[in-house]
């Protein structure tokens, strides 16, 4: 039960209803009220944690959405041990249509207390700083979220300053728990066969590392992990891990004269020949790639940086690394008997690369934003999704948008208009499928 302040009041949601849309007239969006209800559940990852799913609590939702699949006569609905939900929306037409899978992560970001989450419903939002009750300093501004001046008059959630709200990614789990909802009460939506996944630890970046690609036995997929309405993501970039290893030489430090090597220090010097206007996270955008490290650990003997390496090409990827292994070979060579050791292991490689050999999967998903009244705007990902993980698992997965905002932060919110486009999208975008086969 919603506490008596934060129940959704639905009268805005029979105004915006998608105008000149005679498909949806009779349906009343529920994607904000699920939304509502299942960011107050704790369903936080953890890094540290070795098992799967890292923290059990986040079955605590996957429960819910078994319960509510159940409800709306998905029988097959089902969380397994490691916290996977699978659910089937049989095909209701003779075609031969691919089955096609719908995936959100149940999990939110170890980086922010995802604890006792208050979700405010902030209605004709005015386009004036929001200050989060619980915190005076978190405050929402359209400076900081010009986007935010695009949903003036609507209806905008937040979360209430001591937690994250959730929207990643539980505004992508809310629509295609609305979507199954409208395909289920409107049988007249012809589409195949459709599968539902829920997956827990995307955060902690093993979304899909025990997933059972046989039984979800999918032809497509779709993440629901996107930001403003009308992006379309079919390209992420692509990532390897390298790990500098230096060796110093050692010797008692009283009698080191001319022996004594420091890969510490060593260390240190290969950081600080590293460039200073390029090359890095903090120097890049759009298509660039870099090299960042993110650990050094060590003793005068031995230390070691470890540095994740992107690009949105293999080339350019290859080249990042070689570049970085010739900074440090540089330094490297100013020591006489030190040694250093490069190694690179890869990460995730760039969705495109398969999704380019099934170019109808991106485009028949623009179509049903263009049905849906939306602009298509396609983007590039400056990081990884499970999309580009399961579309090198056999299933070509670009990512939709789902309206989240702020995401991993106490400004975390969301515009209820996002999410009611969305699952509109969704709803498009199965039926195109089923014409198209
Ligand atoms: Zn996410």
């Amino acid at each position: 039960m919603l506490p008596a302040r934060f129940i959704f009041d639905r009268s805005y949601v029979s105004a915006n209803l998608p105008e000149n849309n005679p498909m949806f007239d009779q349906y009343t969006f529920t994607a904000a009220e699920r939304f509502l209800r299942y960011v107050q559940v704790d369903t936080q990852s953890d890094p540290q944690s070795n098992t799967t799913p890292s923290t059990e609590k986040q079955k605590d939702l996957s429960q819910v959405l078994v319960a509510e699949l159940q409800a709306m006569g998905v029988s097959d609905a089902h969380l397994d041990a490691f916290g996977y939900v699978y659910a089937t929306l049989s095909s209701n037409t003779n075609k031969d249509v691919p089955v096609i899978c719908f995936c959100s992560h149940v999990d939110t970001a170890p980086d922010c207390s995802g604890t006792n989450v208050k979700p405010l419903v902030h209605e004709q939002y005015s386009g004036a700083d929001i200050i989060l009750p619980d915190d005076n300093s978190i405050v929402l501004s359209t400076k900081e979220f010009p986007y935010l001046k695009e949903h003036i008059g609507h209806t905008i959630i937040t979360a209430s300053g001591n937690t994250l709200l959730g929207s990643d990614d539980k505004a992508g789990v809310a629509e295609i728990m609305d979507m199954a909802h409208f395909l289920t009460s409107h049988p007249e939506i012809k589409h195949g066969t459709i599968r539902l996944l829920f997956t827990p630890d995307e955060e902690v970046g093993r979304g899909t590392a025990l997933l059972d690609m046989d039984k979800l036995n999918a032809t497509f997929g779709y993440t629901l992990d996107g930001g403003e309405q009308g992006t379309l993501e079919d390209e992420t970039f692509s990532a390897d891990a390298a790990t500098i290893t230096i060796h110093g030489v050692i010797a008692h430090p009283g009698y080191a004269k001319n022996k004594l090597v420091n890969a510490i220090k060593i260390a240190g010097e290969i950081l600080e020949a590293l460039p200073k206007k390029s090359f890095s996270p903090e120097t890049t955008e759009k298509r660039e790639g870099f090299v960042h490290p993110v650990r050094i650990d060590g003793i005068a003997e031995k230390a070691t940086i470890e540095f994740i390496v992107r690009d949105f090409t293999r080339t350019g990827l290859a080249a990042n690394a070689e570049k970085l292994q010739g900074i440090a070979e540089a330094v490297l060579q100013k020591h006489a008997g030190a040694r250093m050791e490069f190694k690179v292991t890869e990460q995730y490689r760039n969705m495109k690369e398969v999704l380019d050999q099934h170019p109808q999967v991106t485009d028949y998903a623009a179509l049903a934003y263009e049905r849906s009244g939306i602009k298509v705007r396609r983007e590039s990902i400056r990081g990884g999704t499970d999309g580009s993980r399961l579309s090198f698992m056999g299933l070509p997965c670009p990512n939709l948008f789902t309206g989240m905002q702020g995401i991993h932060s106490r400004q975390e919110w969301i515009g209820v208009r996002d999410m009611e486009k969305a699952v509109e999208v969704l709803v498009h975008l199965v039926q195109v499928w089923e014409e198209k086969s």
